[in-house]
């Protein structure tokens, strides 16, 4: 199938896009990498009459550090998350995670930016943002506003930007010293959105983790903190080899529905498996 007609523009600034896409009265959708969008309308998911490209706005671009906060862009690749020294050193999660987002020329289209405003549940950078603690800077006709990661996700494929509404930039707390990440997922074959996965932040204290905000993939309709599982993990030492109360926390937190191909009690165990696979992970991390 191909999309149907649209029309498209490519807007020189970051506030003509926003007053474009706020003057559309719901008929345009923003273009960033395309590797979400493009697949849709050709399947005629959607069928928006206009396209604004906003691949170019040099307001999107951009990574930085200042006071102990990571600024990216909106339109930071996912191959930037692998190559960016900044990435590498402050926040490792992301770069743990950016290789098992699709494949290489996925990763060379796809943004930050776009894989957020898509908050497709099955997607990596949902996940890590909430995990580290994100904050996304949304940009409108009216001005910006922030919100934090875990109050951007409100559902399957839905968010808390307003018709209008762009993603300029993901302000990302660095990570302190004694904090250590992890990212683990399981799909089908490699470049396959994950069947399950979980990204983790952790806090070690005499060889005990002592805070942990773990967020799973492909497990709920959105990407939040598993507060059963943090308070479990905390009762426990590595090596964590009883998964029995990972396994009955991750319930609480997640309660999987049955898919086509897939029970939820499935994929709770494979979450379980993951979960114990990154915190030994870590913990054998911290005590190399
Ligand atoms: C074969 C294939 C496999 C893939 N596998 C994976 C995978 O394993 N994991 C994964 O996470 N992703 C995967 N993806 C999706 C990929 O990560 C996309 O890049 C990402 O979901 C969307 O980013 P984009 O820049 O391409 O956005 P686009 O496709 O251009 O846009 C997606 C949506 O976000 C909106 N949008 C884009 N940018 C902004 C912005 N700055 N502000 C507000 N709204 C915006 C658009 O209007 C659109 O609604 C895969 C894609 C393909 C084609």
């Amino acid at each position: 199938m191909k999309a149907r007609n649209f029309r498209y523009i490519r807007p020189r600034s970051l506030a003509e896009a926003c007053r474009i896409l706020a003057d559309a009265d719901g008929e345009a959708v923003a273009l960033a990498g395309g590797q979400s969008l493009l697949a849709g309308l050709n399947m005629r998911l959607s069928s928006p009459r206009l396209l604004v490209d906003i691949a170019d706005l040099p307001e999107l671009r951009g990574q930085s550090y200042a006071d102990g906060t990571v600024r990216l862009g909106a339109l930071t690749r996912h191959a930037e998350l692998l190559s960016s020294e900044l990435v590498n050193k402050h926040l490792p999660l992301l770069s743990k995670a950016a290789p098992h987002i699709g494949h290489v020329a996925i990763r060379n289209r796809g943004t930050l930016g776009g894989s957020l405003a898509y908050a497709d549940p099955a997607a990596e950078l949902p996940a890590c943002a909430v995990a580290l603690n994100a904050t996304l800077v949304l940009a409108g006709a009216s001005g910006e506003r922030k919100v934090k990661a875990e109050d951007f996700f409100k559902g399957l494929f839905e968010t808390d930007l307003r018709p209008g509404e762009l993603i300029a930039a993901v302000e990302f707390p660095a990570v302190p010293a004694g904090t250590v990440t992890g990212f683990a997922e399981l799909s089908r074959r490699h470049g396959d959105f994950a069947l399950a996965g979980v990204a983790a932040v952790a806090t070690m204290q005499s060889g005990r983790i002592s805070e942990t905000r773990l967020v799973y993939i492909g497990c709920a309709d959105r990407p939040k903190v598993a507060k059963a599982v943090s308070q479990a993990v905390a009762t426990l030492r590595p090596p964590f080899g009883d998964i029995g109360a990972i396994e009955q926390a991750v319930k609480r937190d997640l309660s999987p529905e049955d898919t086509p191909g897939l029970r939820g009690d499935t994929r709770v165990h494979l979450a379980t498996v993951l979960t114990r696979r990154v915190l030994n992970e870590m913990s054998e991390r911290v005590a190399a």
